[in-house]
């Protein structure tokens, strides 16, 4: 078997790998969106492809896939609701913009109908393969993907983004036993801080700005962490303080459909009917105006309704960051101290900024234990830069795996 690394290899975004065997299955197919769109490689025949959860940078490319194909997509049924949402948000966004559309409406129904609903760790055969997925522990739907290939009883698994250890909302990710496994390593250079501590500080730093008349700006991605963040705010008694807008409300209700699926959906529920959902302007005016925590996208402020509210905060608001900011982007910006660019035009902002590392990514200690729950002969690092790749490849390596640290471009043969 040989396995072709078309994106998301020695970097973050675009994820994109293709197993070459009897079939061909393509492992995500994502893109980069934070500046200039970048895409993977040229990909090819593709039997079948599997998804591992519903982030642009492994999903936004794959309707691409059916132009002139048609195979199944493996994946769980909330991962395709919200690459529903986001894709139809990206058409959106790229029509607004005059961009040179990469795939049709057409495309993306055919892919919409051609996928294969998946449960955790409920098999599916394809062909002479059987693929399972269990839960990865990062956002709604995330799945780690195994598969099997019944001739020679040789498995390979594919994390996808993971995290091992348990969010508010998530369970941690379930191991699966392989002989291939192909890890995720954004965060293959150190741990996140304690999360216990690290909610205590966010919470305790958000009512003191909130009691003081100020507004709790936080910005979020609309798929995850918008739902981390307002279970988080319902466990400490703060969700009837909050409003929510923008695309955090419909994906938080693709949430509430699929309970099953999260490890506390109750508390997510619980926070959704407290909290004020922003639907119209004159609400937008009513939640700025101090006193009251507003959970908005976009998550690294590249548009959506948070660029309107940063320029209306009163001075004893604060403008709190959950997740990491890509350079390049106002959120990388902001925490640099520099203007962002709103509209076209500079806007210095005067509030505090905080950042709070809630990831939803394993962090070094994560990545070995996982790897020792799954024992593979072989690791293939991807999803990180070179510097956290090479960080998690010596921490491997020294507990005795046999370690790839492929780039984009590259192949690699296994016995499969
Ligand atoms: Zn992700
Ligand atoms: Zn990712």
């Amino acid at each position: 078997m040989r396995m072709r690394f078309l994106g998301g290899a020695g970097e973050v975004g675009r994820s994109a790998f293709v197993i070459e065997d009897e079939k061909n299955i393509l492992l995500d197919c994502g893109l980069k969106v934070e500046n200039i769109a970048e895409y993977p490689l040229e990909i090819g025949k593709v039997d079948a492809c599997i998804l591992s959860h519903a982030h642009l940078d492994h999903s936004g490319y794959l309707p691409t896939i059916y132009r002139d194909a048609s195979p199944p997509t493996f994946t769980t049924q909330p991962t395709m609701e919200l690459v529903g949402l986001l894709i139809e948000d990206a058409m959106k966004i790229a029509k607004r913009r005059h961009d040179k559309p990469i795939y049709s409406r057409a495309d993306f129904n055919e892919m919409l109908s051609k996928y294969v609903p998946c449960e955790y760790g409920l098999e599916n055969e394809f062909d002479d393969y059987t693929i399972t997925m269990r839960d990865a522990g990062h956002i709604l739907g995330s799945a780690v993907s195994s598969i099997e290939k019944a001739r020679s009883g040789r498995t390979l698994a594919y994390t996808g983004d993971f995290k091992l250890w348990e969010q508010t909302l998530q369970k941690g990710a379930d191991p699966v036993k392989c002989d291939i496994l192909v890890m995720e390593a954004t965060y293959g250079s150190g741990d996140h801080p304690d999360r216990d501590n690290l909610v205590k500080g966010f919470i305790e730093d958000i009512k003191s700005v909130v009691d003081n008349g100020g507004t709790a700006l936080v910005p979020v991605f609309a798929v995850g962490r918008s739902q981390e963040v307002l279970a988080i705010l319902e466990e400490h008694g703060l969700a009837d303080r909050t409003y929510l807008d923008g695309m955090a409300r419909a994906a938080t209700e693709i949430a509430l459909a699929h309970k099953r699926f999260l490890k506390n959906g109750r508390l997510l529920a619980e926070g959704v009917n407290k909290a004020s959902v922003v639907e119209m302007q004159h609400a937008r005016r009513n939640a700025v105006k101090g006193g009251k925590i507003i959970l908005t996208t976009s998550g690294m402020l590249t548009g959506g309704p948070v660029l309107n509210y940063i320029t209306q905060l009163n001075r004893n608001s604060k403008i709190f960051l959950t997740g990491f900011q890509v350079e390049g982007t106002n959120g990388h910006k902001l925490l640099q101290g520099k203007p962002l660019i709103i509209d076209g035009k500079k806007f210095s902002v005067k509030n505090e900024v905080g950042f709070y590392d809630l990831s939803a990514h394993a962090g070094k200690t994560e990545l070995k234990e996982y790897a020792r729950l799954c024992s593979p002969e072989e690791i293939v690092l991807v999803h990180g830069s070179t510097e956290n790749i090479a960080a998690a490849a010596d921490s491997l390596s020294a507990e005795g795996f046999k370690v790839h640290t492929p780039k984009v471009g590259d192949t690699i043969d296994f016995e499969f």
